[in-house]
């Protein structure tokens, strides 16, 4: 299920999930169980706050031994253990100026460790070598490494790859006693799937979620805001000042580490409010160049109407997102009155016609590899995602199937055609920048 989640402490004012072309939003029973992402804490974040029980002595333990008044101190004893405590001291202050020296300027989090792909760190090979004497911090996530097959259709491509859901929040699942089905997992097999068969094609991919772990949408958008800055200073090409960027990165890491316990701690950074700040268009308006970046989710849908089936891929435009945002403040008042969510101008940067291109040759590719998946509804679909919407990538989620359809269900527990599905979505990005858009 894709969630707009459009501004608030993780509530979703007008939720579009269940927006499917044709079908009346209906209320009532649910077939497929709600996500307890809201719900729950993330099972991190209340470890955090667990304390360990008082340690009590044990009844009739034995007191510490004293030494005895005129018992003689030895001289080699102490000489050792002071000998102990001084390595013991050297090795902790050694180990803390490693991870300060590593860690100072790195996201602070371990997903950034693994969302560079598998490519491991280093100066980016080939062509794209081009450092940070554009005047660029480009340590604030790890370097983006491109392949050096320069003949294969991606090279120079950088694929983000979200897959929907984790941890707590386990999407759609079924049934909704006792599920073998989940979502969140479906999602990330598919993931992993594309990204070998981007890789294949000579792309970089950014995987934002490599486990069955937590992750906010907006910690998912602020890691591809960094991950774009990173990209355009390796390649020279950041139109933002370093004053700009660096209060930017800065922003980005404090709503990375605000939203990574719970999704409704308010920690949107310039993600906050409707609209776009300012700040937040300057980004934007330099990610509208960066062609040769592509986000893409990937979700498992569900709905009431079981007969509902197939694959459809959604993106967003400027109209659909201002259509969708314009009455807010008066249909949610907290967003007009809250000056923790300000109104801002609404953004026309977005290249909508871009998107729905890609849409199409998204569902046209995974189609053509899965004939299975097609769907009975709308095979494409504008509307207003957090995980689009934030960003000005080009950029598509992928609802590849409905858990709430049996043929579907026995369709996402075939391996074939998770990996077909897969095999799919690569396809469309080969076909996509084949097609000179
Ligand atoms: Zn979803």
């Amino acid at each position: 299920m894709a969630e707009s989640n459009r501004h608030s402490r993780g509530q979703n004012p007008r939720d579009a999930r269940y927006d499917i072309p044709g079908v009346q939003r209906a209320h009532g029973q649910q077939y497929i169980q709600e996500p307890t992402f809201y719900a729950n804490s993330n099972p991190a974040s209340a470890a955090s706050f667990r304390q360990d029980p008082p340690v009590r002595r044990a009844a009739g333990k034995k007191q510490p031994r004293r030494r005895s008044p005129g018992k003689k101190k030895n001289p080699l004893r102490r000489i050792i253990l002071w000998l102990v405590f001084i390595t013991v001291c050297l090795s902790v202050a050694l180990i803390l100026n490693t991870n300060w020296k590593t860690g100072c300027s790195v996201i602070p989090d371990t997903t950034s460790a693994t969302a560079a792909g598998t490519s491991g760190t280093g100066s980016p090979a080939g062509e794209n070598t081009a450092d940070a004497s554009s005047g660029g911090n480009t340590s604030y996530t790890e370097a983006i490494v491109f392949s050096s097959d320069t003949a294969k259709p991606l090279y120079g491509k950088v694929i983000i790859l979200d897959p929907g859901h984790g941890g707590s929040d386990s999407g759609c699942i079924y049934p909704a006693a006792n599920p073998t089905l989940y979502e969140s997992r479906i999602n990330l097999l598919i993931a992993q799937k594309t990204k070998a068969y981007l890789e294949a094609q000579g792309a970089t991919v950014i995987l934002l979620r490599t486990d069955d772990s937590w992750i906010s949408l907006y910690r998912r958008v602020s890691l591809a805001h960094l991950y774009c800055l990173q990209y355009a200073d390796q390649l020279g090409i950041n139109t933002i000042d370093t004053e700009d960027k660096d209060r930017l990165i800065s922003e980005l890491i404090d709503s990375i580490v605000v939203n990574s316990d719970t999704a409704d701690n308010g920690g949107m950074g310039i993600m906050a409010g409707t609209g776009v700040g300012s700040e937040l268009s300057l980004l934007m308006d330099m990610e509208s160049n960066l062609t040769d970046v592509m986000y893409l989710s990937i979700h498992t849908n569900s709905n009431e109407y079981t007969s509902l089936h197939g694959t459809q891929v959604y993106y967003v435009t400027d109209d659909s997102i201002i259509a969708s945002e314009k009455d807010l403040p008066t249909e949610e008042p907290e967003y007009a009155n809250d000056p923790s969510f300000p109104l801002r101008g609404e953004y026309y940067g977005r290249n909508g016609d871009r998107n729905a291109l890609l849409a199409e040759i998204l569902y046209d590719a995974i189609t053509a590899s899965a004939p299975q998946m097609e769907t009975n509804a709308e095979s494409t679909w504008s509307d207003n995602y957090a995980v689009l919407r934030e960003h000005n990538l080009t950029g598509a989620l992928i609802e590849v199937g409905f858990l709430s359809n049996k043929t579907d269900r026995a369709n996402l527990s075939d391996a074939d055609t998770l990996d077909q599905i897969a095999a799919g979505i690569a396809d469309g990005c080969v076909n996509f920048f084949a097609s000179g858009s």
